[in-house]
């Protein structure tokens, strides 16, 4: 069953939230990266969604062109590699495991909604 979901927008930026993208109250996830079965607010369906590479890919897209540049700066900055490199490996592991499951919820609001026009 679905409720107001108004547009993939909409459903991106709820599943952005780690929030279901049919009603924006429930939480999409059990667990880190495994979704619900279904909503207990609105009782949408996201059983059948599999949202496979999507997410690691997207978040690899919005990443690089942060941390490429950021990276190439420390390199050139003549700051000891001992400290910038591990500390440049601990930004990188800790924003692609706060992006991931944004990711993931992004792709399965969009594929939730593009799922109901097909
Ligand atoms: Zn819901």
């Amino acid at each position: 069953m679905r409720t107001e979901t108004s547009s993939l927008l909409t459903a991106a930026w709820r599943g952005f939230r780690l929030t279901c993208p049919s009603c924006g109250q429930a939480r999409l996830f059990r667990a880190y990266l495994k979704p619900i079965d279904v909503c207990p607010n609105c009782t949408a369906d996201y059983s059948g969604i599999r949202a496979d590479d999507g997410p690691a890919w997207l978040t690899v897209l919005s990443l690089g062109p942060f941390l490429v540049p950021l990276a190439f700066l420390i390199a050139v900055s003549g700051w000891p590699a001992l400290i910038t490199y591990p500390a440049l490996a601990g930004m990188i592991i800790g924003a692609v495991l706060l992006l991931l499951p944004r990711m993931k919820g992004v792709v399965i609001g969009a594929l939730f909604v593009s799922r109901g026009k097909a």
